[in-house]
């Protein structure tokens, strides 16, 4: 027999499992709103036009080649990542104060920045919103660090359970880390307003905590770079430390290529750069150095002024057309007189809306409509278009009625 014969059968993972149940229905009018990528108004998947012309550039420039990258990744993207998401005149970045190093998407970027604070943090407890993307909780756990939650979503008014969130994060223990969202939070689609930014940001800091931000969405919620931003500049602006989680997955379109960047704000040109010494110990073990196009790409479009304006334009391109959705899918779940208060699908923001659907409803709308979703009842609004809102307006509206 065989030595793995005793193995139990894991589970599918909770939203990639989604599309393995998708992929097995034969119905022509099957839908697909469970995993978080976008799609274009024909439902096909998007690689940006600036993305083929990076693309065409470095393929066809002869000085490149296919040598290992250093363990911290590309140099010049480091640079650019940093520039992105904490400005081009932030003064962190003029004092040398911090350590940006490439990895393996936002995914990646969390493990490693894990890995390091089980390693060198003093305080291992790490708090993750209630709820958050699934994958956190095994990401922090397995990296070494223990995770706690605390109150985000409040299912009654559909929003942010503010007063929640500043009890448990009040009564953490000092130094604690707090997981944030920079924008677009997964799955809820319910953001901080900037006022309640900055009671947060107050709290965080009059109590020590250490905010490690996941920024899987900047430009993609708003449409703006800079705005996405705002959060994590607000906290680089006081002067105090933080880590910063980067993907590009969504806002460049280039998910299957793993790129991403993890950043670590610290008080000093020196403490950063013992940083990066510490961080390279936790990267070469793991998987040696990070992959080459993905960066390059990245990289090329984020040093030229002329590729960098054009991408611009196509992600705003991109958030539009997720702001229109929601927008027909309210009127068309009103014009149908669905019962419910559905305005939280207009106010959400980023790429999911929560529902509010329950697993009963879900597993309806999968089983009689061809809705494939998690059964939390988030649904991605990339994954739709005007032509299957109808389609989803009628589940809906079959599963509450
Ligand atoms: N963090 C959040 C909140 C996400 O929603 C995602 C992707 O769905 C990620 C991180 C990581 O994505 P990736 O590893 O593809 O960059």
């Amino acid at each position: 027999g065989s030595v793995f014969a005793h193995l139990v059968r894991a589970p599918e993972d909770p939203i990639l499992g989604v599309t393995v149940a998708f992929n097995k229905d034969p119905s022509p009018v099957k839908l697909n709103l469970g995993v978080g990528a976008y799609r274009t108004e024909e439902g096909k998947p998007l690689v940006l036009n600036v993305v083929r012309k990076a693309q065409h550039q470095i393929v066809n420039d002869p000085s490149r080649n296919k040598e290992y990258l250093p363990i911290v990744g590309l140099a010049d993207f480091n640079k650019l990542s940093a520039k992105l998401i904490f400005g081009a005149d932030s003064p962190a970045i003029q004092e040398n104060r911090i350590t940006t190093v490439q990895c393996l998407s936002g995914t990646g970027s969390l493990r490693v920045g894990g890995e390091f604070l089980a390693k060198h943090y003093h305080q291992r407890i790490i708090y993750l919103p209630k709820p958050t993307w699934g994958n956190h909780t095994k990401v922090f756990t397995l990296a070494g660090l223990s995770v706690k939650t605390y109150r985000y979503y409040a299912p009654a008014t559909r929003g942010l359970d503010f007063q929640g969130l500043l009890e448990d994060l009040g009564s953490a223990p000092s130094g604690s880390i707090v997981l944030l969202h920079a924008c677009a939070h997964n799955p809820t689609g319910v953001d901080p307003t900037p006022e309640q930014w900055e009671q947060i940001r107050q709290l965080i800091r009059s109590k020590a905590l250490l905010p490690f931000f996941d920024s899987a969405y900047q430009g993609f919620a708003s449409g703006n770079l800079d705005a996405d931003a705002h959060s994590v500049r607000s906290f680089v602006a006081d002067g105090g430390e933080l880590l910063a989680a980067q993907s590009y997955a969504k806002n460049m379109g280039l998910y299957g290529e793993r790129v991403g960047a993890l950043s670590i704000v610290s008080k000093s040109a020196d403490v950063a750069s013992l940083v990066e010494s510490q961080l390279k110990l936790v990267i070469r073990p793991m998987y040696s150095n990070p992959p080459l196009h993905g960066a390059s790409i990245v990289a090329t479009i984020l040093k030229d002024r002329d590729l960098y304006n054009e991408w611009t334009i196509e992600l705003k391109g991109m958030a539009d057309r997720i702001i229109s959705m929601r927008q027909q899918l309210f009127d068309a779940l009103r014009s149908r007189g669905t019962p419910g208060d559905w305005s939280h699908i207009i106010k959400s923001i980023g790429m999911f809306t929560f529902t509010g659907l329950n697993p009963e409803q879900v597993s309806f709308m999968t089983k009689e409509y061809h809705i494939y979703l998690t059964s939390d009842g988030r649904i991605s609004m990339a994954g739709l278009s005007s032509k299957t809102v109808p389609h989803l307006a009628d589940a809906i509206h079959a599963a509450v009625t």
